[in-house]
């Protein structure tokens, strides 16, 4: 099944031609599948001169009397603030991983631009963005339009195990340097980007944690969890040791405070079977029938909507989309029918912690204003050829603010 599966992703890498030079256009995460984690290794104890992972104090039982709002919250199922169901607002977190080209940004204009929520707010999407072959104006399009842009990895190298056995310092270089990357090139503020998801979904134990600790990035959107699907996980904090199961070790076993876990709350194929990404179930409706894919939507949604109300997360690559026109049908049917739900808002992934760190009830929060963002110029400029320091290949790529001397890489992340 997994080597089919592989098979198809690579069907499926799209190439175009820009400014003559041919380049795959869509590089998507192979799935969760139980093989993944058996083959994954756990991380060796990594020592760097600045930081060692053995001297971090072991996450402890949680304290609910001393990990307290808005700072601090225990892994739970718990709806924040002891809020009861009715009263708490359903969020639906739509979110899209790595590169945003010239092709995908079409599905996102068709499909996104100028929803809205029932409370006539824009509703939201998160774009975790991967560096390689990302247009950074379409990225200052999607910002401008206000859906929220994180963090996918500079690299997205494979394998998995180059994430599961990442260092402080790599993840520093993968992510820490793409947030000013980003910032950079698409001419957005860097206090924009807050959330980070590891490629793979492989998380990396302490070390991403760390480095969002210290540079403040606010929250990981990479650890799918299955034992908390019904009911589903709240995001919550690492102070205290987490109850999620670790489907990708290594997971993060220290007390480190700041940074929230958003937990990928599994959705449950037609089997049965946990997938962590809409487009990484196994058994799912035959993917030319547009009425099955929309109940099979609704039913994972409905799990969240009639339980604890935890965020439903709908995780997918464009690419899926484009390929099986009647699963993004039934996607557009599915966010038509939440639109019109009172109780009920797609938003970006932020909003949710911004709730969760004060929750209030959903008739408050219908009432609140708009999110608000200012929008940033964009001077597009066509950059190129760039020379590849890190694989001798030749580039083109999109900026906002000025063209970098190199293909930016880790290690030379605005590529000077
Ligand atoms: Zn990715």
């Amino acid at each position: 099944m997994r080597s089919v599966v592989l098979f198809s992703y690579l069907l499926l890498g799209l190439t175009i031609t820009v400014h003559g030079q041919s380049v795959i256009v869509s590089s998507p995460d192979p799935l969760f599948t139980p093989e993944s984690v058996t083959t994954t290794t756990q991380a060796p104890i990594q020592t760097t001169p600045e930081r060692d992972p053995n001297e971090l104090p072991l996450g402890e039982e949680c304290n609910e009397e001393l990990c307290k709002l808005p700072n601090c919250r225990c892994s739970s199922t718990d709806i924040p603030g002891g809020l009861l169901p009715r009263n708490t607002p359903q969020f639906v977190t739509i979110t899209f991983d790595d590169a945003v080209n010239v092709r995908n940004v079409m599905t996102y204009r068709s499909i996104l631009y100028g929803r809205k929520n029932s409370n006539s707010c824009p509703a939201g999407a998160t774009f975790y963005v991967s560096h390689e072959y990302t247009d950074y104006t379409l990225v200052n399009e999607l910002y401008n339009q206000g859906y929220e842009i994180a963090l996918n990895s500079i690299s997205h190298r494979t394998p998995p195990d180059y994430w599961a056995t990442a260092s402080y310092d790599v993840i520093k270089e993968e992510i820490a340097d793409q947030r000013i990357q980003i910032s950079h090139f698409a001419n957005i503020s860097i206090e924009s980007i807050k959330g980070v998801r590891l490629p793979f979904l492989q998380l990396a134990g302490n070390s991403s944690f760390q480095v969002m600790a210290d540079y403040d990035l606010d929250y990981d959107s990479s650890w799918p969890t299955s034992a908390f699907r019904e009911p589903g996980l709240w995001p919550y904090t690492l102070d205290y040791a987490s109850i999620q199961d670790c489907m990708m070790p290594p997971c993060p076993t220290a007390s480190i405070p700041k940074p929230w876990i958003q937990p990928l709350v599994s959705w449950t194929d037609l089997n049965g079977f946990p997938c962590a990404m809409a487009d990484s179930c196994h058994f799912t409706p035959d993917l030319n029938d547009e009425n099955a894919w929309y109940q099979f939507i609704v039913s994972n949604f409905e799990r969240h909507y009639l339980g604890n109300r935890a965020p439903f997360g709908f995780h997918i690559h464009e690419w899926y989309l484009s390929s099986n026109p009647a699963v993004k049908a039934a996607f557009v049917r599915f966010m038509n029918l939440i639109s019109n739900l009172p109780d009920v808002f797609m938003v970006n992934s932020s909003e949710v912690l911004d709730w969760v760190k004060n929750p209030i009830p959903v008739d408050e929060y219908k009432a609140k204003p708009c999110r608000e963002w200012s929008r940033t110029i964009c001077s597009s400029r066509p950059c190129g050829p760039l020379y590849g320091e890190h694989n001798w290949m030749i580039y083109y790529m999109s900026a906002c603010t000025v063209c970098p001397r190199v293909y930016p890489w880790t290690g030379n992340h605005l590529g000077r």
